[in-house]
């Protein structure tokens, strides 16, 4: 039998299917075609040498800003996509509904890399973003409606930013006219926290399971941790209902401490991401192989640091059938990182430094069985 490309000699790791083991994979026709012990008899036309190299599904993002040209905020995320290994990019509502065909055809639709939209609940997304829920006439749950109607091919979810800086005097109403259009077009909900008002104790009772809650380990006042040593108790019952905890990192959304309170008390995240963004990538996040090694530090498995950027985000897109795994068949979205072991001093976004001894990097991303 005869393949496109066969990644040879790697560690091959996929939570999905419970598999950690030395394995080549070959792709054909831009899908995972074979996975053995050994493929050095199969013909290919390209051969990729995988040793020392942990080779996984495509890394997926769950929290960018990739609305390229469209906001001060984005980046382009084909550029960015091989550096991070990332071939999946959850955009977190850079547009809303005035501006999302504009997203879809001008960098969507042209990106090599797979965009997975959360559309906004204000209608000009991040466009002007200091005052993005403070016109509450942009908060328009029919024009939300109509735009997932006319994308539902593509719109995975609404996004709201629940903070003061970001709501001004209108408090929960933006979450709230969130929900309802979460309810009326049956999607999950991402809500960005952040200094109160609203404060999180009033927001966490209302998400619904499948919702999000991004910036999870976010420092500073009315943040998961009370008093600085304890999961607050509003965190666990959402937890129970099935709302999802996000990393999240960005520019000012990661505290080593909140993180170790939380991960001690058993509080782990349910979703790796970066938030990156212009400002994220040289402060602290820098890359999502960056942040999940910040994981890594903190005493999560490898594999499970893996399962965090594969298959539990594409379970919450409800995309598991097709990203987030290398089983046989889906499209080949394949991220090859390594492991290197060193000393590397790794900033939280509250001034705070420690060194991990261990780093993962990306070496190569591939997005349909090509090369990004
Ligand atoms: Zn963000």
């Amino acid at each position: 039998m005869r393949f496109d490309t066969i990644i040879a000699g790697g560690r091959l790791i996929d939570p999905v299917q419970g598999r950690d083991e030395r394995a080549d994979l070959a792709i054909r026709d831009g899908r995972v075609a074979a996975v053995a012990p050994d493929l050095s008899g199969a013909e290919a036309e390209t051969r990729l040498d995988a040793s020392g190299c942990l080779v996984v599904p495509g890394l997926i993002d769950f929290h960018t800003h990739v609305t390229h040209r469209l906001d001060a905020l984005s980046i382009d995320a084909d550029a960015h996509a091989a550096a991070g290994g990332v071939t999946t990019w959850v955009d977190a509502g850079g547009a809303g509904a005035a501006n999302f065909a504009a997203f879809r055809h001008y960098v969507i639709e042209p990106a090599q890399v797979r965009i997975v939209p959360f559309l906004n609940i204000s209608e000009p997304g991040l466009a002007c973003l200091e005052v993005v829920h403070g016109v509450i006439e942009h908060l328009d749950v029919d024009s939300v409606w109509e735009t997932v109607e006319a994308n539902r091919d593509l719109i995975r979810g609404i996004k709201v930013l629940s903070c003061a800086m970001r709501v001004g005097p209108n408090g929960l109403i933006p979450l709230r006219t969130a929900l309802e259009a979460g309810a009326a077009t049956g999607l999950p909900v991402m809500c960005h926290i952040g200094a109160p008002p609203p404060g999180l104790g009033d927001m966490l009772p209302l998400m619904r399971g499948g919702d999000i809650i991004t910036h999870c380990y976010k420092g500073r006042k009315g943040c998961l941790v009370v008093a600085g040593e304890r999961v607050r108790d509003e965190a666990w019952a959402a937890r129970r209902r099935g709302v999802l905890f996000d990393v999240g990192h960005g520019a000012g959304s990661f505290s080593w401490h909140v993180a170790r309170v939380a991960l001690e008390q058993g509080f782990a995240p349910d979703i790796i991401s970066a938030d990156l963004h212009r400002t994220s990538l040289g402060s602290g996040a820098f890359s999502l192989p960056a942040v999940m090694s910040k994981f890594l530090h903190l005493g999560l498995p490898l594999v499970e640091v893996i399962r965090l950027v594969t298959a539990a985000p594409a379970q919450a897109l409800g995309l598991q059938d097709s990203i987030g795994t290398l089983r046989l068949g889906v499209e080949a979205d394949v991220t090859l990182l390594r492991l290197e072991v060193g000393r590397f001093p790794m900033p939280d976004t509250e001034g705070a430094t420690e060194v991990l001894v261990q780093r993962l990097t990306a070496v190569r991303a591939l997005r349909r069985g090509v090369v990004l």
